[in-house]
């Protein structure tokens, strides 16, 4: 059985200037530990399906399961990294990390000790006691992905994450992104506009195109890396 199953799955705004249907008729299917890259034109829906496996937004039509059970809104078996993800200015760059873990329970000494991990594996282990503003952007994107790794999500939602960088530092943040990828075995959703990113990164690349947001093609990236 698939992690994520998607069937049929519709999405309509409905606004005072009118109705936009944002998906139309989306099928998919994505494999536990599988790395999955969504392409595609601005508008194409792209932002509304991460939105709806997040549970962040109710869909119209069909059915989206995570595990067998359909998606009703946010949970947190479940991380999210979106473009500017934010870190609060007024907590350590590990406090920031842990967010998602203090939104359940009190984080333990294992809860810290799994942050830290995370942070020297994006290089930032030196960075853990540090105030988000003592970092570089990109720097503050990598600990954003380290966040919604922590409390050991079976689902990595990830939108442009580094989007806003500049292409050096994207590169070497996707080099490191491969690196977690590999290390933890989280089935991954990536929405990017480029497609060398998605090949370099996925092993399927979902293309779409809008008007409405619809599934046009799903790329199996030749020579396809497998973990490990
Ligand atoms: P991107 O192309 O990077 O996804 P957009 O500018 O298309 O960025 O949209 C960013 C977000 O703005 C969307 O996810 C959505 O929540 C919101 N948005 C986009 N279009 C509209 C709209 N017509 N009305 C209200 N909110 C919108
Ligand atoms: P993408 O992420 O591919 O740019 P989006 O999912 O943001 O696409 O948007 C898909 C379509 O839905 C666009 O036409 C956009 O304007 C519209 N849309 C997105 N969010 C909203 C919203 N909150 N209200 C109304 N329309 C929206």
């Amino acid at each position: 059985r698939p992690l994520i199953s998607i069937r049929d799955l519709g999405k309509r705004y409905e606004t005072r200037k009118g109705a936009t249907v944002a998906l139309d008729g989306i099928d998919l299917d994505i494999a536990e530990g599988e790395f999955v890259s969504v392409v595609g034109p601005s508008g194409c829906g792209k932002t509304t399906l991460l939105k709806i496996l997040a549970g962040l937004e109710e869909r119209t039509t069909g059915d989206a399961l995570l595990g067998g059970t359909p998606i009703t809104g946010p949970r947190n078996d479940i991380g999210i990294a979106f473009q500017g993800s934010v870190m609060l200015p007024w907590r350590r760059i590990i406090e920031n990390v842990l967010l998602p873990v203090e939104l359940n329970e009190k984080p333990t000494p294992a809860h810290r000790e799994r942050a830290h991990a995370l942070l020297a594996l994006v290089g930032l282990g030196e960075f853990g006691d540090s105030y988000p503003n003592e970092l570089s952007g990109g720097m503050q994107q990598r600990a954003a992905i380290c966040r919604a790794l922590v409390h050991d999500p079976s689902l990595l939602l990830l939108d442009e994450p580094f989007g806003a960088l500049d292409a050096l530092t994207r590169d070497q943040l996707n080099v490191q992104l491969n690196s977690v990828w590999e290390q933890s075995g989280k089935t991954a959703l990536l929405i990017t506009h480029s497609i060398s990113e998605a090949v370099y990164l996925s092993q399927r690349v979902v293309v779409m195109s809008p008007r409405p947001g619809r599934i046009v093609d799903v790329i199996e990236v030749p020579f396809g890396r497998k973990r490990g």
